[in-house]
């Protein structure tokens, strides 16, 4: 068991999974994607019907859910790993992950997971240094410019990503904003290898220091 966290915020594309891996890899610790959470949740809710912004519902259900994200994303069993990156869920996530009662559920299994890691976590999101995990290890917010956040997120469109960051910053509950005391790196024109070790380095100097 380890109380060792990185935690990694950013706008959607900013680099977040791939660095988030690469320094897990590097350190040897776990990963945990948190925005693949919310996405399987939202899964549910459509799949069962229920309105989105029917709060006291969507919350009564995301208490209940069995979750996965590792080796694949599933929700109760059922296999969402492709599911959660389509053009609907992109549209519904930020709705779901704006209800409060969501984020409890999301927030207090986020901790159980990584207090249950043998060796350190690196965990990935919107709110993890500034509510999940306010006295992570190590606190990181990455950025990069809009034209490159779009390239990356091939799949989705420009339009859809202006629309989920400007959701995800206005919300009342846990908005994506930097932690005052988190490393800030602009991952435009860097290789995700390099920023994670920019990170494993920071890391390092701090426990040394
Ligand atoms: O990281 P990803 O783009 O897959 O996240 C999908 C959505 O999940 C975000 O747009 C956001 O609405 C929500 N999310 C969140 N808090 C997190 C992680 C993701 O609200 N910690």
């Amino acid at each position: 068991m380890s109380d060792d966290i990185i935690a990694i915020d950013g706008p959607a594309g900013s680099g977040k999974s791939t660095v988030a891996r690469a320094v897990a890899q590097q350190l040897g610790w776990s990963f945990l994607d948190t925005g693949a959470m919310y996405r399987a949740v939202t899964c549910e809710v459509l799949a069962r019907g229920i309105d989105l912004h029917d709060d006291a519902a969507v919350g009564a259900l995301a208490d209940t859910l069995t979750l996965t994200t590792t080796p694949r994303v599933s929700v109760n069993g059922r296999d969402v790993q492709d599911e959660i990156r389509t053009d609907t869920i992109n549209v519904a996530v930020s709705v779901v992950a704006a209800n409060p009662l969501v984020r409890q559920a999301m927030v207090s299994r986020q901790r159980e997971w990584a207090k249950s890691q043998p060796l350190g976590t690196v965990v990935e999101g919107r709110d993890i240094a500034t509510v999940v995990f306010p006295d992570a290890t190590l606190k990181v917010f990455l950025t990069a410019s809009v034209e490159e956040r779009a390239r990356r997120r091939g799949d989705e469109s420009p339009a859809s990503i202006a629309r989920r960051d400007n959701a995800d910053s206005t919300r009342v509950t846990s908005p994506l904003r930097q932690a005052h005391d988190a490393l800030f790196i602009d991952t435009t024109d860097r290789a995700a290898q390099d920023v994670a070790g920019e990170i494993v380095q920071c890391l390092k100097s701090r426990r040394s220091s």
